[in-house]
């Protein structure tokens, strides 16, 4: 069957990512402006892309809110930060024991990844050593890769936290450099780069992503991802804006399934070789579409986020298997 002009003008994307060639913004905005009806197109070229990099792998990762809406920032979509009525449960730093034991439901989970993460600017000296013991528990106990996401850091703390064991740092832009100051007053885009910077500098793998549909332009979408290139990061979560009761953003409709399927095209082809996980909001944004997002992400959060519940294991093994695609562990990986 000879390919239609559109299909082939997706292809060459492809082949162009493929390749190692930087997209232009354009091409990577003609992504996310595609007509619907382009939709299969689209994810066939992110597909031939995540094939390359990645073969028909899936990393599972399991989220452990380790310190619970005690936050004193105001990021706009968060029901964490204290200002926000939201429901949520409110609680200090738990124990070395319990993040050891959710290090070890997460292995038996088929997690690749355990990430702690503690919901402040930044971690305090006692609340440091805390994660710090911890990690050092999981790495003799636990074969799991172990990553952190805990606020702003110096350089000091990243080089304790590296030091300690921890393969990972997680620290999102959330959004473009330009949108930023809509949904945050108290801190600054460049104050997170400066974090991601100091992760890097200490030897940290880095995972820093966003969050699709929280008012933000297209154009802002393919600024993050082109950001995200510069800052060359491992890894990308792409979460999907998800409404929470009580925060400034709660009334912002939700993105469309096909929306945020492009929007995750997009990434891979920007990425091509980065880690792309469908993240947070996955369940109640994609909805029957979620497998699909399979051909263009390879990972994936289960078992839930941070305050919101997902699918569970059962479903997402059984989603994952059925579309034809393999969850690898950390120790089949050569970890
Ligand atoms: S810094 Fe993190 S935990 Fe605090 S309000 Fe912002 S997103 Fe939420």
């Amino acid at each position: 069957m000879i390919a239609s002009e559109e299909q082939q003008n997706w292809l060459r994307l492809a082949e162009k990512a493929r390749r190692g060639e930087t997209l232009e913004r354009e091409e990577a905005l003609a992504v996310l402006e595609s007509q619907d009806d382009e939709l299969l197109a689209v994810l066939d070229a992110a597909f031939r892309v995540r094939l390359h990099g990645h073969g028909r792998e899936v990393r599972l990762h399991v989220l452990r809110n380790a310190k619970s809406g005690t936050c004193l920032e105001n990021c706009a979509f968060c029901s964490q930060s204290v200002g926000v009525d939201s429901g949520i449960q409110r609680y200090k730093l738990q124990t070395v024991e319990q993040l050891v034991e959710g290090a070890r439901e997460a292995h038996d989970r088929q997690a690749f990844r355990y990430c702690m993460a503690t919901a402040s600017r930044g971690p305090s000296d006692g609340e440091l050593e805390v994660i710090c013991k911890a990690v050092e528990e999981i790495r003799h106990d636990v074969p799991i890769e172990i990553c952190t996401s805990l606020g702003l850091l110096t350089e000091e703390q990243a080089a304790r936290l590296a030091h300690a064991g921890v393969h990972r740092f997680n620290h999102n832009l959330e959004t473009s450099r330009d949108y930023f100051p809509k949904i945050c007053s108290t801190h600054t885009y460049d104050d997170r780069v400066a974090t991601i910077r100091a992760a890097k500098k200490a030897g940290m793998d880095v995972c820093c992503g966003g969050i699709i549909g929280m008012g933000e332009t297209l154009r802002d979408r393919v600024e993050l991802a082109f950001a995200l290139k510069d800052l060359d990061v491992d890894s990308i979560p792409v979460n999907f804006f998800d409404p929470r009761p009580g925060t400034p953003l709660a009334h912002v409709p939700r993105p469309s399934p096909v929306e945020c399927l492009k929007a995750l095209a997009m990434f891979r082809l920007v990425n091509p070789k980065t880690e792309i996980r469908m993240a947070g909001g996955r369940e109640v944004n994609l909805r029957h579409l979620q497998p699909l997002a399979l051909y263009a992400a390879n990972s994936m959060f289960t078992e839930g986020y941070l305050t919101t519940a997902g699918q569970g294991y059962e479903r997402d093994r059984a989603m994952i298997e059925e579309a034809g695609f393999v969850v690898v562990e950390w120790s089949a990986a050569g970890g």
